[in-house]
């Protein structure tokens, strides 16, 4: 790291403990993804309120420091030189969730997706099912546009809440969110969301809970969840399944270093143990080259580098 940006962090790091901010230096960011691969940080700052974070982001924009705010880390490959800037990491009201009427939440970026399903099934309100093992965050879902099982972020958010680069406050409508397959607004223009409102429907807790049951068992039954892993590597192609192309490859069980193709489901790649960064990418461009070759179509990558 040169001296100009180390002195830059410096700075926000003294800002943030000023703002009563939990900071951690140097922190292994392959602590905080699902996939238990990333280098370390240079500094990341635990965030527990609005004012905190609209202050600190506007500084590290001001002054050049690249940052950004990870949330469970479960669709992250962090790389293993780790992050040259700030990490944002959200917790105190940022894990809120409030009952707006009979039909709405509001909850914090950083409340789990699995807390917002509890609380949801447990009020009688539908809508969120399909989210019920996705181990994300309500932030990170909603840049995502999580979905499965024919549900998705989409399709539930009434509008969200955010800090703009330089720490204005501002609420999106769902369409000004542009939501399309594993994509949202966040994905090209930069910000920080702080919180979600969602719509749901009524329906009894027994019909919730039973959808929710199943989209569990179909994801215990298919996916290798005993491994670390980011989910889906590649987003689906058109007409296509991701994990059946690269099985017809005859590609389950590849290895490179620590990392390989899931037996269970070709569509993950898993942490067998000690696998870094590199081995997960030269796995990822050798899957990408041999479906190409085999198949004629390109895989796009659904988990994002950092
Ligand atoms: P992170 O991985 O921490 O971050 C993802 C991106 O979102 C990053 O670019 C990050 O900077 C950004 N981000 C996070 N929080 C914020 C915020 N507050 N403001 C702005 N940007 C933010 N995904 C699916 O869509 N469907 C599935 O069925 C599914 N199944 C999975 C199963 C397993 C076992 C695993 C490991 C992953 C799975 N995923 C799935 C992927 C992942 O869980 C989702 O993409 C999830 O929504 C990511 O949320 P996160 O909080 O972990 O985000």
């Amino acid at each position: 790291m040169d001296n100009e940006l180390k002195q830059k962090i410096a700075a926000v790091a003294a800002a943030a403990t000023e703002k009563g901010c939990q900071i951690l230096e140097n922190e292994p960011l392959s602590k905080y993804t699902t996939f238990k691969i990333g280098g370390n940080a240079d500094l990341m700052i635990e965030v527990e309120n609005v004012s905190s974070i609209a202050a600190l982001y506007a500084m590290c924009t001001a002054e050049n420091v690249p940052s950004f705010v990870i949330g469970n880390g479960s669709n992250l490959l962090v790389s293993d030189d780790g992050y040259s800037g700030v990490v944002f990491k959200l917790g105190g009201d940022f894990k809120n969730i409030v009952p707006v009427d009979e039909y709405r939440v509001k909850c914090g970026a950083a409340l789990s997706l699995a807390k917002l399903c509890k609380y949801a099934s447990d009020h009688s309100l539908s809508g969120l099912e399909f989210a019920w093992g996705i181990p994300g965050t309500v932030g990170g879902a909603a840049y995502m546009n999580a979905g499965a099982y024919n549900g998705e972020m989409k399709k539930v958010i009434e509008s969200v809440s955010y800090i703009s680069p330089s720490g204005e406050a501002g609420t999106l409508s769902n369409p000004e969110m542009k939501f399309s397959y594993r994509h949202s607004r966040f994905v090209d223009v930069p910000g920080i969301i702080t919180s979600v409102t969602f719509r749901l429907k009524r329906d009894s807790k027994e019909n919730i809970r039973e959808r929710m049951d199943d989209y569990m068992n179909r994801r215990r039954t298919k996916q290798p969840l005993e491994y670390p892993s980011a989910g889906s590597v590649f987003k689906r192609p058109k007409d296509n399944f991701a994990g059946g192309l690269i099985q017809e490859c005859g590609l389950k069980g590849k290895q490179i270093g620590g990392a390989q193709v899931s037996e269970k489901h070709a569509g993950f790649i898993i942490n067998k143990g000690g696998a870094t960064c590199k081995d997960v990418c030269e796995l990822v461009e050798f899957i990408q080259e041999t479906v190409l070759r085999e198949k004629g179509i390109k895989l796009e990558c659904e988990i994002k580098r950092i």
